[in-house]
């Protein structure tokens, strides 16, 4: 147990902070440098780590350096969003191989049906990447939150999933929102950061906190209240931060304003940019997205008197929208919503992993528990 516990403190420095030599392992893990050779010559005949080269030191003999093997095996990431599902194939360091897309066919109530067509298009991205099954070491999966509900949680539990997809490797499950803020925290914006809050905004909106590397999921954000007495949320209450700045609450709101019958449901992606673009030339739209900017700078000010973060990173198909074209002015709402001694400490950014974020950060769970573990997360438990 010691054993594995010291091989996850040196493959988390290589895989974090690596590639580096066996001394500078020492004050990263805590180890002497007797314990770091004997471990890293394990990890080298496991195939998990390997030489990277040499760096000349003061004095002495040049030092080798270290890193993870990232051909060691395959990492799987799905996204599945309200109506569509996305797989990503990854190196084990993270470097992107293959990506497919499709409509789903199965709704969320039919866990078996889905289940099997995630293992049928993962099947058909191993094929097309010519990526043979036993060298995946695992798939992660990331849930939209209203899979989440506690109703469905257990159903969606990674034991019951594992049986249904057929597959013999590890099946990791997380929130969308989780898996965003996973990315963001160790690949993307919040990298180094201490304390990071991940803002998703789609077609509804939800945040997750990072502390020292560790992911909690902020309950409820969405549904806290924006306006008092205010519009009526689908969750049942009314004003939530969702009904304003989730993009079927902004549609609602913009049809409304123009007069119009309530918007169908589909498309909002394209719908949403229809809007952006209009702003120019029609003066609802502009007001409407106006207002949608000062209700995320409100609700994002929020979050941060409530948490904290020395960073909130703004992410989500929408959020990336809102964020690239209006990032100025919501920086300027948040700076006037906030506590200016907390507005100080902080700073709002755009998300740095990309729209792929959510396919990324559930990919990411197969190298937690690679890190957590110490070993292969295919091989028995010790
Ligand atoms: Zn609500």
């Amino acid at each position: 147990m010691l054993r594995r516990h010291n091989e996850s403190l040196i493959l988390s420095a290589l895989y974090h902070d690596g590639p580096m030599s066996r001394v500078e392992l020492g004050p990263l893990t805590g180890l002497g440098p007797a314990a770091i050779s004997q471990l890293v010559s394990g990890l080298r005949r496991s195939r998990l780590v390997r030489e990277a080269g040499q760096v000349a030191s003061s004095g002495g003999r040049p030092r080798v350096l270290l890193e993870i093997d990232p051909d060691f095996g395959y990492l799987a990431g799905v996204d599945l969003t309200g109506d569509s599902v996305a797989w990503g194939l990854f190196d084990l360091t993270m470097r992107p191989v293959d990506m497919l897309r499709r409509k789903l066919r199965s709704g969320f109530t039919d866990v078996g049906g889905l289940a099997r067509e995630l293992t049928s298009g993962l099947r058909e991205l191993l094929n097309s990447a010519d990526v043979r099954e036993p060298d995946l070491l695992g798939m992660g999966i990331g849930l939209p939150k209203t899979v989440t509900a506690p109703s469905l949680a257990e159903e969606w539990s990674p034991d019951r999933l594992k049986p249904l997809t057929g597959l013999e490797i590890p099946v990791f499950v997380g929130r969308g929102v989780n898996n965003q803020a996973l990315a963001e925290s160790r690949f993307g914006a919040g990298r180094g950061f201490e304390r990071v809050i991940v803002v998703e905004i789609g077609a509804g909106a939800d945040a997750a906190l990072v502390v020292d590397g560790h992911v909690e999921r902020i309950c409820e954000w969405g549904h806290t209240t924006l306006d008092f007495g205010g519009r009526p949320c689908h969750c049942g209450s009314r004003g939530c931060v969702e009904a304003y700045v989730g993009v079927r609450g902004i549609l609602q709101r913009y049809h409304e304003s123009c007069g119009l019958q309530p918007p169908s449901r589909g498309k909002e992606s394209a719908k949403l940019s229809a809007l952006l673009r209009s702003t120019a030339n029609s003066r609802p739209a502009a007001v409407l997205v106006r207002e949608t900017v000062g209700y995320l700078g409100a609700a994002l000010g929020n979050l941060i008197s409530v948490f904290t973060p020395s960073k909130v990173i703004l992410t989500g198909w929408a959020g990336l929208l809102l964020g690239k074209r209006f990032m100025t002015d919501i920086r300027k709402v948040v700076a006037g919503h906030t506590p200016q001694h907390v507005y100080r400490h902080t700073s709002v950014e755009l998300g740095g992993a990309g729209p792929r974020a959510a396919m990324i950060g559930a990919a990411a769970l197969t190298v937690e528990a690679l890190l957590g573990r110490g070993a292969d997360p295919r091989g028995e438990a010790e």
